[in-house]
């Protein structure tokens, strides 16, 4: 039986505790201290580490974790892009297409590049479950700090691409935040507003609002839903004049970046 479980570390990221009662992996540790009392408090023995991309909230932890757990990091070490840095901490490169598989806990990783975060940004899925760290967020997606639009947007259509029940484990808890934004992409979709209801009361009780689900975020999520005649129409009324999805996305990617609730 494996048991997923979210430690909360630094402002807002989530560290994925992949478990099996005994043996634990760890995705994105950011921070060495909340894993290592979780792991005390379970009685549970870290066997390796996961990174999804580069950014100091995801791999900060990874040097105090090893001091203690000496286990191997996996990930991409470079996106083989000669101006960007690569990620020193990865011992076992992965590609697109790559499997890993770990004994303890059992569960096996397919392997996808999704760029457009960063350029060696991946994603971990297993059946029913893909970690994806600053690609999709709860009713967002993550900045565009490398690559293109094209890129980010290409990545997340292949997210959405999954089936409809796959738990979607996400870095960071963006959800309420990016939820406002939505409503104002589509102020008349009532999932949206369903799914903010939801989410004031996970938050009110101090509880993670991930994972979320491929079904959910294809319903409410404005960067999974870029051709929507509705967020069109909003888009046009800012001045939107090339309504094709990686325009429209392009837009709300832009958009999203300056805009403060009200
Ligand atoms: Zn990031």
């Amino acid at each position: 039986m494996i048991n997923i479980t979210a430690i909360p570390a630094l402002q807002d990221n989530y560290i994925w505790v992949i478990h099996d009662g005994g043996q634990a992996a760890v995705v994105d540790p950011g921070e060495a201290a909340p894993v290592l009392d979780f792991l005390a408090k379970n009685r549970l023995e870290l066997t390796a580490i996961l990174c999804t991309h580069r950014h100091h909230d995801h791999i900060d932890g990874i040097a105090k974790l090893r001091e203690v757990y000496n286990v191997p990091v996996y990930g991409r070490r470079h996106s083989g892009n000669p101006r960007i840095p690569g990620n020193p901490h990865i011992t076992d490169d992965l590609r697109e297409g790559d499997r890993l598989k770990l004994a303890a806990p059992a569960v096996t990783f397919g392997i996808i590049e999704v760029p457009g975060h960063l350029d060696d940004h991946i994603a971990y899925l297993t059946p029913g479950s893909v970690f994806c760290g600053d690609v999709l967020f709860g009713a967002g997606c993550g900045r565009n700090f490398e690559g293109t639009p094209a890129q980010l947007l290409h990545s997340l259509q292949r997210l959405a691409q999954l089936p409809d029940s796959t738990q979607v484990y996400c870095a960071h808890e963006y959800t309420a935040a990016n939820l406002r934004f939505a409503l104002a992409c589509e102020p008349g979709n009532p999932a949206i507003q369903q799914r903010i209801e939801a989410t004031r009361r996970l938050r009110d009780a101090n509880l993670p609002t991930l994972p979320s689900n491929i079904a959910l975020e294809k319903a409410t999520n404005p960067f999974l839903r870029c051709t929507r005649p509705a967020i069109v129409q909003t888009l046009q009324q800012r001045g939107l004049s090339d309504t094709s999805e990686l325009g429209a996305f392009t837009a709300m990617r832009i958009w999203k970046n300056g805009f403060q609730a009200a």
